[in-house]
């Protein structure tokens, strides 16, 4: 890719809300299967939504996936912790989710018109895009991207080999971070 599409893509995730976007060589991200025993064993969002296993693409297909791919673009969302905000878990949850999604949406789009035709995004987290997902047959199509880590991509690995701290937060928290990813070509 010309750096001056970088630039100009890093632009744009930044005018979106991204805290930093950086390029990543797609042969780097790591996958693995032990994100789906994370899904399926601990989180609460499984089986919630089209975008979440069991009906998100397992990391076997994954791998196949991202091996048609060469360069992406990791974005990064930095959030403020407001323990007010965070009483209605759910509303918080929602706002911060719709913030990534139009985001990483909105860098695909960006590189869809710039001829990177292959763009594909995909984010950290559930998909929010309905209260309740129908289960069935996606509504909003054009928007609603697989979750990353229900994808297999160990997105902890991804985003500390690029440059930032994914360590485990432990209190107090001030802030804290999200991010999505832009398969470009
Ligand atoms: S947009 Fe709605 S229907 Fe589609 S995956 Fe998300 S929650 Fe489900």
């Amino acid at each position: 890719m010309k750096q001056e599409d970088w630039e100009h893509l890093k632009e744009k995730a930044k005018e979106l809300g991204a805290s930093a976007a950086v390029p990543v060589a797609v042969p780097t991200i790591r996958t693995g299967t032990w994100t789906r025993m994370k899904c399926q064993y601990g989180c609460p969002n499984y089986g919630q939504t089209l975008c979440c296993p069991p009906y998100a693409p397992s990391a076997e297909f994954t791998r196949k996936f991202l091996s048609e791919y060469t360069w992406s673009l990791l974005v990064q969302m930095t959030i403020p912790y407001d323990p007010a905000e965070t009483a209605d878990w759910n509303a918080y949850d929602r706002k911060i989710n719709l913030a990534l999604t139009d985001l990483v949406i909105g860098v695909e789009k960006e590189a869809f018109l710039m001829n990177y035709y292959k763009a594909f995004a995909l984010k950290a987290g559930r998909c929010r895009l309905c209260e309740t997902c129908n289960l069935k047959k996606c509504v909003h199509p054009d928007l609603a991207r697989p979750s990353a880590e229900a994808c297999g991509i160990d997105v902890m690995a991804l985003a500390a080999d690029n440059g930032f701290d994914s360590r485990v937060l432990r209190g107090p928290v001030k802030e804290f971070h999200i991010y999505g990813l832009v398969l470009l070509e």
